[in-house]
């Protein structure tokens, strides 16, 4: 048997997590030590012996032999939740192509004591409209008593929840939990963000009290290992947050929910970039638990698994209270500019809009903005103002300044085009602002509240305005997507989405997908009570099978037309995509570079039967403060191959030259 060498660290914590010893693994426990197993070893000067896990398993020393010492023993042959973190970040390490180190940072708690001053402020007012539900719809309930009798008999597996907007899968959620609870196990519910979904938040806390520990992205490192602190020392039994929460080192875990399943917030952008659902699955297996995902409008992937049967397809199709799903129609724009109005507000929806206020009912007005800017140009010679630091247009303000998204760049609005002279310089794009000022001059005696980043920035922002459309202290809430994740207005009876095709330009392969389910989402705030509601989706692209499938709110029908487009351009979850970035202040220096890679591995792909690599291009944004960026796509359906791939990329280590990887990305690089 070759020699073999573990890499240890001592102390278990993020911080350690840098500092690695090397040991010989001696012949008798070759057979028995794997990746996140705990042993005893020699330290110091020999003479004290400590505890360490192993990250690595290596035949070549990177050290001089002599020096080296043996591991001395196995304290416990069983992986320690400890342990198990470590195998799941080494799983994520091969998964996403990310270092050992990297991988174990993310999944180690960051150790900060709490400073007294942050504990006191933050809580967020949960506002809770209602009391609990009194009993589950005969839909809600077979789902639950399915989770029992699998639960209770030792099966573990991933359920997807499909259910439409205001379906009651939350209340699911609860019971499931309330069952893995009376086996003595804990539970993870991640949403994609807390302050978005502060009203299902509050219907945990109306369940679990005290025994809910909430994380969410603007507390302390301090504050978060507290609450991370309270589940290993298991004095909660839920805990709720974003996706780092999944890394809740909970000592005895049975069920993790992902809320919203579909949400982007769920796939990391820093190395490793994980998907926290695939993540979430990885680390139900190693610990024993189920998984439930969550949605309205699954992700491609994941109904793609369910309808393969890997996961378990849940639907809910009634709403519990017998409300009716709001009725959609679509106003196509061109016609409107044709019939001479030029106003972003379509007549029918004017009209619309009248009757509501006239019945004392709220209105929700959705600008899908992603991806999407009021940038300044020069109306004369088309001259647009860019960052010079950054390949991207500068955003316009309304506090007269114009500033960079990438890099924080700011100056201010200039008098004339810099180019030609022309004085005809000025914002172009519709804006929320926008919007809210035409409803201003339309609608003069209605009263008007606007959620968008713009007013979200300080604390406790995003609760304060939503708490007061709910007491109906606005007529009309003007936003962008942030207003159309899981908020439940039971006064609301009119949605209008100023323009639905935005999203559809993005130069991403998820553009569809992105516009079906925030048009699903955003039809969902409608009629959410007795009162039944309408939804006008006003486009430029009314033929577009996005925009026609969630008119009809048909995901079925949308599902297999994307699949279809999936797979003729073999994008996921037909292959699997891997961008590779390569970043360099050195244009030069890139360009040379990145041409080199790029050779090399088409000539690996050559010898491959299903995998293909792209490139070079310059990324979207092809400059971000000066920096200069390329990219590389490798599309392959088989996973050894990828593999492959991957180990090759990590071989590359030029100076200068910065090179990321981001396998099935959400996002436009
Ligand atoms: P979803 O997350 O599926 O959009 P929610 O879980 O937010 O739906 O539920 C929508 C509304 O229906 C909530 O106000 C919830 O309290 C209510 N609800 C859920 N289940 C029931 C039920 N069985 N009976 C009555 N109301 C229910
Ligand atoms: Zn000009
Ligand atoms: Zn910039």
């Amino acid at each position: 048997m070759s020699q073999k060498y573990a890499d240890i660290i001592i102390d278990i914590s993020h911080e350690a997590v840098d500092r690695t010893f090397q040991y010989i693994i001696p012949e008798e426990l070759q057979g028995s030590i794997e990746i996140g197993q705990q042993v005893l070893v020699p330290f110091g000067n020999g003479k004290t012996e400590r505890k360490g896990y192993v990250i690595n398993i290596t035949d070549k020393p990177s050290y001089d032999v002599d020096k080296l010492k043996s591991i001395g023993c196995i304290p416990d042959k069983s992986l320690a939740l400890e342990g198990k973190m470590i195998k799941l970040a080494a799983w994520m390490k091969e998964k996403y192509g990310s270092t050992m180190i990297n991988a174990l940072k993310t999944v180690m708690p960051v150790k900060e004591k709490v400073r007294q001053v942050a504990i006191k402020s933050q809580e967020v007012e949960y506002v809770i409209e209602k009391g609990p539900v009194e009993e589950l719809s005969y839909e809600q309930k077979s789902l639950v008593d399915e989770f029992v009798k699998d639960y209770n008999t030792g099966i573990l597996r991933t359920y997807l929840l499909r259910g439409i907007t205001g379906s009651g899968k939350t209340e699911v959620y609860i019971e499931c939990i309330k069952n893995v609870i009376s086996q003595g196990k804990q539970a993870i519910v991640l949403v994609p963000e807390i302050a978005l979904t502060y009203q299902n938040v509050a219907r945990f806390k109306q369940h679990f009290g005290e025994r809910v520990a909430i994380i969410n992205s603007k507390q302390s490192k301090g504050e978060k290992y507290r609450e991370f602190m309270r589940a290993n020392q298991q004095s909660v039994d839920v805990v709720i947050g974003p996706r780092s929460a999944l890394f809740a080192p909970c000592k005895n875990l049975g069920l993790i929910v992902i809320d919203e399943e579909h949400d982007n917030a769920y796939k990391s952008e820093q190395t490793p970039c994980y998907h926290a659902r695939e993540t979430a699955i990885e680390r139900g297996r190693l610990e024993g638990a189920s998984v439930i995902l969550g949605s309205a409008t699954p992700t491609i992937e994941s109904y793609c698994m369910a309808k393969l049967g890997t996961y378990r397809l849940w639907e809910l199709k009634e709403r519990p209270k017998g409300a009716e799903l709001s009725k959609v129609s679509v106003v196509d724009m061109r016609q409107e500019l044709r019939l001479g109005n030029r106003s972003i507000i379509s007549k029918e929806l004017h009209d619309l809009i009248e009757d509501r206020l006239s019945k004392k009912e709220q209105i929700m007005l959705f600008l899908n903005r992603r991806g999407y800017n009021t940038f300044v140009s020069c109306r004369e010679c088309g001259e647009v103002i860019k960052c010079p630091k950054c390949d991207v247009s500068l955003s316009l303000h309304n506090n007269g300044f114009m500033m960079c998204h990438y890099c924080g760049y700011i100056e201010r609005h200039p008098k004339e085009c810099p180019k030609c002279k022309s004085k005809l310089i000025g914002g172009f794009g519709t804006g929320t602002e926008k919007v809210e000022e035409e409803i201003n001059k339309l609608f003069p005696a209605a009263k008007t509240l606007r959620m968008d980043k713009d007013t979200t920035t300080k604390k406790g922002a995003y609760s304060k305005i939503l708490t007061d459309f709910l007491n109906h202290k606005a007529d009309i809430l003007v936003g962008t997507q942030m207003i159309v994740k899981g908020h439940d207005f039971s006064n609301v009876t009119l949605v209008g989405v100023i323009l639905a095709d935005m999203s559809l330009f993005a130069n991403d392969y998820r553009s569809g997908e992105i516009t079906f389910d925030l048009l699903t989402q955003a039809a969902g705030r409608a009629g959410r009570s007795e009162k039944s509601g309408q939804v006008l989706i006003q486009t430029y692209q009314p033929e577009h099978y996005a925009i026609m499938s969630a008119a009809k709110q048909d995901y079925e029908g949308f599902y297999d037309m994307e699949m279809s487009y999936r797979r003729l351009l073999r994008y996921p979850p037909v292959y699997n995509m891997m961008v590779i970035l390569m970043e360099s202040e050195n244009e030069n220096k890139l360009i040379a570079a990145s041409k080199g890679i790029f050779k090399e591995l088409s000539e690996l792909a050559k010898g491959m039967d299903n995998t293909r690599a792209i490139g070079p291009s310059d990324a979207t944004i092809s400059k971000i403060n000066n920096v200069y960026r390329k990219l590389i796509y490798i599309k392959s359906s088989d996973e050894y191959e990828l593999k492959k791939m991957m180990d090759k990329i990590e071989e590359y280590n030029i100076e200068n030259i910065n090179i990321t990887l981001d396998v099935n990305p959400v996002k436009m690089y």
